[in-house]
């Protein structure tokens, strides 16, 4: 924008000045929404009852007899009856294309034992002729109650899973996406047996005669699964997935949405939907490709603000290690309840270097996935060293994504590094039930999901879900920032969490922050696009435990309502 905006003291309203967004003097507002509590996130108006959109830009904010002078014939009016409207949410970190799949297949989320999960493919099969794939995800072996029988370090051994799938291949993401569970059929086809060696950076789980049990950690899950003709790679099943992908945002409140890694080819079929106008939710996304192909790709495919602010490549994503659940987060010291392992380096360092140098020659972020206290270090260690060239350029916003369990000493290196820590609110509640006991007390209380060490010591925190680890809901993820609290009630080290304004602050301004994208989103501040969710209970304000009964009433994007509560 770049001009001053013009504020009407006596009014207390806001008016874009005349300029790129403005509307004619004699041109009506196209949607006006009135009689709410607008929290704004601009210090420049911080609350308004009011607000006017036109050419799906927010163009005026104040009170509602002023705003309704806008109101013409044609203007679509909401009025609020005292609701809260806020900023629509960001999603910081989720696989867009990956929550659309998860809608297509078995959704293993729910289940509450091993025996839930058999019984659930089983009657999968049942359904499916024989040969044909059966796919899942979302199991936690953490999370069940009793533990599966029997079990190695705590895994479930396959062959309960393949007594009642012999004519099926089967293969079944756990909940992190950090390891998979494979039936017999599948590993015959696999041709995996005990002969078998680790690929580097994974791991075959074995039992004790050294035969695979079927669960593949990291990169082992590449060696089973399927192949060919057995995925339909095409574009219109990929379709399919966005717009299940984008249903879930619309209802849940998300106008932008941070990707965690997309191939060059999802980003050609992003870009077409935005340019035919049928990508409806705002995209930034990281590109997930190999050195290589990024080389020769990135120039040609940055982009920002494409398809009227639909698409935006301008980042990188890497994984430096696994995740926690699944013992693949690499630590500087050995787990607690597995003294022989450090976790996985999942890429090596060298490698994530060349792919530092391609961020700063073609100017794209480069967004590290990285959770253990090792990873975090090596990662920090290496935006130091790439940012030397210029040592006090904190411009970059390169990203840490989980951040999740630092040491106390990398924690005041966000802020100095300018690195943003994109973390997820609702993994630390999730997690919580065995993150002692796969840390320690001593580590989980200095450094697991240190939100507010992180805020205290200047560094921009950001939220997301991680969606479809998580689910994808802001509200939900928004109480556990908030409270810490666990299903059970007990509360994990709560003097992490945020406040409220804090946790409002990470689902939207900040977010926006975190993506170069703070001129045109994250606040409802005149001239920027008028992106607002509105919600039946002031989460700002309520009691706690009122929290989680708000709901999205209005999911409104660049003045258009895509949503609305049924
Ligand atoms: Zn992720």
């Amino acid at each position: 924008m770049g001009k001053p905006f013009l504020i009407q003291t006596m009014l207390m309203t806001m008016f874009v000045p005349v300029g790129e967004f403005a509307i004619a003097d004699d041109e009506n507002a196209e949607l006006v929404l009135r009689g709410g509590k607008i929290v704004t996130l601009d210090d420049r108006q911080p609350t308004a009852n009011a607000l006017a959109v036109g050419h799906g830009r927010i163009i005026a904010l104040g009170e509602d007899d002023d705003v309704s002078k806008l109101i013409g014939a044609e203007t679509r009016v909401i009025d609020l009856d005292g609701r809260l409207a806020i900023p629509g949410f960001i999603e910081g970190h989720g696989h867009f294309v990956g929550l659309g799949r998860s809608k297509m297949i078995l959704d293993l989320t729910k289940a509450e034992t091993w025996n839930d999960i058999v019984r659930l493919v089983k009657d999968a099969a049942q359904k499916k002729p024989a040969g044909q794939w059966i796919v899942g995800r979302g199991w936690h072996q953490s999370k069940w109650n009793p533990p599966p029988e029997p079990n190695v370090d705590g895994y479930p051994v396959h062959t309960k899973l393949s007594a009642v799938t012999p004519k099926h291949p089967a293969l079944l993401t756990h909940a992190s996406g950090h390891a998979s569970i494979a039936n017999a059929r599948a590993m015959q086809l696999a041709k995996v047996d005990a002969a078998t060696p680790d690929p580097g950076g994974g791991e075959i789980l074995r039992d004790t005669d050294g035969k695979p049990t079927g669960v593949f950690r990291e990169t082992a899950q590449g060696l089973v699964g399927p192949t060919g003709e057995a995925v339909d790679r095409g574009d219109r099943q990929l379709e399919r997935a966005i717009e299940l992908a984008t249903q879930e945002c619309l209802e849940n409140g998300i106008t932008s949405f941070h990707d965690a890694g997309s191939s060059f080819e999802t980003i050609d079929v992003f870009k077409r939907l935005a340019e035919e106008g049928h990508l409806r939710v705002r995209l930034w996304v990281m590109v997930g490709d190999s050195n290589n192909r990024m080389a020769r790709l990135l120039p040609k495919y940055r982009m920002v603000g494409f398809g009227d602010n639909h698409l935006t490549v301008r980042a990188i994503k890497r994984f430096i290690d696994g995740a926690l659940g699944a013992h693949g987060a690499w630590m500087l010291e050995p787990y607690d309840d597995m003294p022989t392992s450090v976790g996985l380096n999942t890429s090596s360092v060298s490698s994530i270097r060349q792919t530092a140098e391609l961020a700063i020659r073609h100017d794209y972020q480069l967004c590290v996935h990285a959770i253990g206290d090792r990873a975090n270090r090596e990662i920090l260690n290496l935006f130091e060293d790439a940012f030397r060239s210029k040592p006090t350029d904190r411009s970059r916003r390169w990203r840490v994504e989980h951040a999740q369990h630092l040491d106390p000493d990398d924690i005041p290196r966000f802020a100095q590094l300018g690195v943003i820590a994109s973390m997820q609110g609702v993994h630390a509640t999730s997690d919580a039930p065995y993150v002692i006991k796969r840390l320690g007390q001593r580590r989980a209380a200095e450094g697991a999901y240190v939100w507010q060490r992180l805020i205290q010591a200047d560094a921009t925190v950001i939220n997301g879900s991680d969606v479809p680890v998580e689910d994808i809901d802001p509200i939900a993820c928004f109480y556990a920032s908030v409270t810490r609290k666990l299903r059970s009630g007990e509360e994990f080290f709560p003097e992490q969490r945020m406040t409220r304004e804090q946790a409002l602050r990470s689902y939207t301004i900040d977010a926006a922050y975190a993506a170069f994208e703070e001129d045109v989103k994250g606040s409802l501040s005149p001239g920027k696009l008028a992106d607002i969710v509105v919600l039946s209970n002031d989460i700002l304000v309520c009691p706690e435990e009122e929290i989680l009964k708000a709901k999205v009433v209005y999911t409104i994007i660049g003045g258009k309502v895509l949503y609305e509560l049924p």
